[in-house]
């Protein structure tokens, strides 16, 4: 017998399955899966797109704010990048890996990861986006239940991706899909906003409802 529920308050999802070994002795062992907001870094989260050097990397304005709320409502928020400037010898992974801890911890934001594909885009890699590689190695380190999950991006790659792991894709337009032609690209897009704080904004909203959905589901089937 297997018995789930879903707690929207801190966004876990208890998943309590009953097994009987030994006649009608119950055992129960219980998992807490996470959700998750993956978020993708240059466009997304901060500027330029193609960075020469990490000194150059800026926030985007409200990006921590949003973040911030995502990690106030219990979502986990691993990044999840391509660095194709580590392969071509712009930087090296420690030395990126540096300036994450640095920027996120003077934000005092507790992301996850970071996971990256260090790779040339011309070198196809199995930890390129749209695979799901490096989300399936996030929610396997963090207990993450990928298909109640999201990502927020700005290329097509990272709502495909979405799409591929059964979650739900956001674009924003602060990146590469600042231009129109990438928006249209973006097939598997459940929402387009300008920006991470309207994708936020957007996730939250839909949260809200279906906790409402839930509740009202949850009288009814008491008044019966
Ligand atoms: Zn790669």
């Amino acid at each position: 017998m297997t018995n789930s529920r879903k707690d929207r308050h801190n966004q876990a999802i208890e998943v309590t399955v009953y097994t009987v070994p030994y006649g009608n002795v119950l055992q129960a062992e219980m998992k807490i899966y996470n959700r998750a907001v993956f978020l993708d870094l240059n466009g997304t989260i901060v500027l330029p797109l193609k960075q020469e050097s990490l000194d150059e990397l800026t926030l985007i304005p409200g990006a921590d704010l949003a973040i911030q709320r995502l990690l106030d409502t219990g979502f986990l928020c691993p990044v999840v990048t391509v660095q194709s400037r580590i392969e071509k010898g712009l930087f090296t992974a420690s030395e990126f890996q540096s300036w994450f801890t640095n920027f996120f911890g003077n934000l005092d934001l507790d992301v996850k990861g970071p996971y990256v594909c260090p790779h040339r885009y011309d070198h196809p890699c199995l930890c390129e986006k749209p695979n799901p590689y490096l989300y399936e190695q996030a929610a396997a380190d963090l207990s993450i239940d990928l298909k109640n999950s999201y990502t927020i991006g700005d290329s097509p790659q990272d709502v495909e991706v979405a799409y591929r792991f059964g979650g739900t894709g956001c674009l924003v337009r602060t990146g590469w899909a600042a231009q129109d032609r990438v928006v249209e690209e973006a097939r598997s897009a459940v929402f387009i906003g300008d920006t991470i704080t309207d994708a936020v904004d957007w996730i939250l909203i839909r949260e809200h409802e279906n906790c409402d959905q839930d509740a009202s589901a949850d009288t009814r089937s008491l008044r019966h």
